[in-house]
């Protein structure tokens, strides 16, 4: 379930059912058409609505109490004004009057200082900024190809996969222009950094206009005036989009352009995306738990008041002017503030800042999981007249029977009125009582000031004696009463049936009476009986399917197998496997190449070797030192190879493949008689000098860094092999990409290799080859 991609409404409405789940009061959900509420139907997405409107107040107090005035009242405008309700019960909600068994509570909002990405729409967000001029807020299509896209977008039939398809189309159509059509202004690659900040790399591009790049470069001239060292980074400079360039780009966006987004113009602009004010929901659902004088607040409180504070020392920072440094700091600890309001684990974001409060139940928090409102409060209701238990099959019982033990037998009761026709056997039960089965617990009566007799305690004799006809006796469950029977989870109808109770424990019947006739006929009834239960016509094969493979899905908590013998290598197995080979993953998690070699039978050694060949190595697992030499008429980067450990690893490299190696790295582009060989064991490198001796040094720090990486040895995507060894002698099992390289590998037997990636396996050896395995 992605709780993440709620909308804001539906995020209303869920405020208003936990409260409705925690208080358990009638749920007045009165949707005004003025508001325009409605449950997110169009786009999903609906988000228009006025927080402002809705609300009762403007929360902008950080103190949640007076504590100078008597009684500790809340603070006007805090989180805790009584105007959005109240959790205690001996005052009265300030809108309506109302106390807490009535009032259902009001919302207050905050407006933002500064606008923020809402966690729920980053991706959304990303994507419409992907889509458009980052400098005139125009979809980047030539006007031909907007009204192509435009027709198919209001094609009558088009459903929502169609309609999906089209706009991831124009996404990536939309990717690859790097000029707009209308503006004539430079477009880069628009990215995520970090969990919640967006950047675009303008100039990226080498071929994009020089003279917008310079332009672009020159702003930063006064701060390397000040800070040479500052030079080396511009190249690195990018435009940062933050929430508000990201808000005011999004206001210029026209209705025509919102169709072409996938949006409703109305209902759905770009600009609802992100947070210009957050409401503070309802008192109620937050309660707070007074202690002697002194109060335990929710944690959506402590943010809310929070999100006030920071707000408030932003609005203040822009009145009277502070560093860019201490405003953007703020900036994003309202940013996170607001993201853990709606999901308090912040998937992504790695550091917070010390002095911030990590509340533990963000909105997703409540909502999701065994313990949240929808599995812990909604689906497990547990009601009276009810038992719960593990169930087990009973070849004894018929097929409309289920056995119910007296424990549960007496606890569960059944209230039967006295006819003349029961009179005797429910005077049977009372005079059982509660404890003996089968008894009653309770006799009531028609007669509304007459209490209940309780039979545990009294003359149950006299009870008995004086049962007239009228009265309603609680007896125990028997056998024979109908009972509803729910096998959880309840996916079809066979999950919920009423069956006829068998309260005692059945006596065995007597198994050797058995004829030979009497077998043949049972067996072709069973046979008979297994044939109609394969598939009724009509039945929803599809739903069917989907639950079959569903509910065992539920069972599988091993997620990974442990290779036995095999120093740490998992395998992901259970859900997450069968949701990769559903999926047709491109990315496994862990691919895994099974390759036989060719001398099985024989020693660990060679095995070995066909390993070093197969594994990805690279200088720094071979190297003892690499370091920067500088003297007066030349500098070069020395790395000295370790020749042991060459042997160690019984690798096939010597010092004159390794220098090759490095000559041939794709990225260093390092001329052959740049590199030159110190027998036995120094390779020394020198740096191609492009005029500038200024960079040298930044130069020289670089190669120092990339050395280390260069491959020279094994197949680039393969990290690790495995030797393992099985019944039938030594087999290799890589970890990584790229069956084809292993099966071609000297000494790997091509024919008896596969992986566990379908999707490779279905590229080199076909589909036929795909399917069979596994
Ligand atoms: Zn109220
Ligand atoms: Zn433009």
């Amino acid at each position: 379930m992605k709780i993440f991609n709620l909308t804001t409404f539906t995020f209303v409405l869920l405020f208003l059912l936990q409260w409705n789940f925690t208080y358990g009061k009638h749920l007045p959900l009165q949707v005004d058409k003025e508001y325009n509420l409605e449950f997110g139907l169009d786009e999903k997405l609906y988000l228009s609505y006025d927080k402002a409107k809705l609300s009762v107040l403007e929360v902008n107090q950080r103190d949640l109490y007076d504590t100078i005035t008597p009684g500790r009242p809340p603070v006007k405008y805090g989180a805790l004004d009584r105007r959005m309700g109240t959790s205690d019960k001996t005052a009265r909600c300030e809108t309506c009057g109302e106390t807490l068994q009535d009032c259902v509570g009001h919302y207050g909002f905050v407006r933002l200082a500064v606008p923020v990405f809402h966690i729920g729409y980053f991706k959304q967000t990303l994507v419409v900024l992907q889509n458009i001029c980052k400098t005139c807020g125009k979809v980047l299509l030539e006007e031909k190809e907007r009204r192509k896209y435009l027709a198919r977008l209001n094609n009558p039939g088009l459903d929502d996969i169609k309609k999906r398809a089209i706009l991831k189309a124009l996404n990536t159509a939309c990717k690859k222009v790097s000029r707009c059509p209308h503006c004539k202004s430079v477009n880069g690659v628009v990215k995520k950094v970090g969990a919640l900040k967006i950047i675009h790399e303008r100039y990226k591009p080498k071929k994009a206009n020089d003279v917008e790049n310079n332009a672009f470069k020159e702003t930063f001239n006064n701060a390397v005036e000040l800070d040479p060292s500052l030079k080396f980074q511009i190249g690195k400079a990018q435009e940062d989009l933050n929430p508000l360039i990201v808000y005011n780009l999004f206001c210029k966006i026209t209705s025509e352009d919102c169709e072409i987004l996938g949006l409703d113009p109305v209902k759905g602009r770009p600009e609802n995306f992100l947070w210009t004010s957050i409401p503070v929901p309802p008192i109620c659902i937050r309660p707070s738990v007074a202690q002697n004088g002194a109060s335990n607040e929710d944690d959506i409180t402590v943010l809310i008041s929070d999100i006030v504070f920071i707000n408030t020392r932003i609005l203040h920072s822009i009145q009277s002017g502070e560093t860019i440094s201490k405003f953007m700091e703020h900036w994003e600890w309202l940013q996170l503030l607001c993201s853990q309001l709606v999901n308090a684990d912040l998937p992504g974001v790695q550091s917070i800042p010390i002095n911030m409060v990590k509340i533990k139940r963000g909105f997703c928090q409540r909502l999701k999981g065994k313990q949240g409102r929808f599995r812990g409060n909604l689906s497990g209701k547990r009601v009276d007249f009810s038992a719960r238990t593990v169930i087990s099959p009973d070849p004894n019982l018929q097929i409309e029977e289920v056995a119910v033990p007296e424990l549960v037998a007496k606890v569960l009761t059944y209230p039967e009125r006295v006819f003349e026709h029961n009179i005797e056997q429910l005077r049977k039960c009372v005079l059982n009582g509660p404890d003996k089965w089968p008894g009653a617990v309770y006799i009531r009566s028609d007669k509304k000031d007459e209490k209940p007799k309780y039979l545990k305690y009294g003359n149950r004799q006299q009870y008995a004696n004086n049962l007239k006809i009228g009265d309603i006796v609680d007896r125990h469950l028997r056998d024979g009463d109908v009972v509803l029977f729910n096998r959880q989870p309840s996916l079809h109808r066979m999950s919920v049936m009423a069956h006829f109770v068998i309260a005692t424990q059945i006596a065995l019947d007597n198994c050797n009476k058995i004829t030979k006739k009497q077998l043949k006929h049972f067996f072709s009834v069973c046979f008979n009986k297994y044939r109609k239960s394969i598939i009724e016509p009509g039945t929803a094969v599809g739903a069917i399917g989907g639950q079959s493979l569903g509910e065992p899905g539920t069972q599988m908590t091993l997620k990974t197998f442990h290779f036995a013998g095999v120093a740490s290598m998992n395998i992901t197995l259970g859900v997450p496997r069968i949701k990769e080979i559903i999926n047709a993953s491109k990315n496994i998690s862990t691919p895994i190449i099974s390759a036989d070699l060719l001398n099985k039978t024989s020693d660990v050694k060679s095995a070995r070797i066909v390993k070093g060949r197969i594994e990805k190595t690279v200088i720094e697992d071979i190297a003892e030192y690499i370091e920067v030499v500088i003297k007066p008429n030349e500098c070069y980067v020395l790395i000295k190879i370790d020749l042991e450990a060459i042997e160690k690893l019984t690798l096939e490299v010597d010092i004159f493949s390794i220098a090759k190696s490095i000559v041939l790295a794709p990225k260093l582009k390092i001329p052959e008689n740049y590199v030159r060989i110190h027998k036995p064991d120094k390779i020394a490198v020198n740096i191609p000098m492009k005029g500038d001796t200024s960079e040298l040094f930044y130069a020289l720090e670089a190669l120092k860094r990339a050395l280390p990486k260069v491959i020279i040895k094994g197949i680039p995507s393969i990290n690790r092999a495995v030797i393992n060894e099985e019944k039938d002698g030594l087999k290799l099992l890589v970890e990584g990409y790229g069956l084809r390289e292993v099966m071609a590998i000297d000494g790997v037997n091509g024919l008896e290799s596969s992986t566990n990636h379908i999707i490779e396996m279905q590229q080199v050896l076909g589909i036929e080859a795909a399917r069979v395995k596994r």
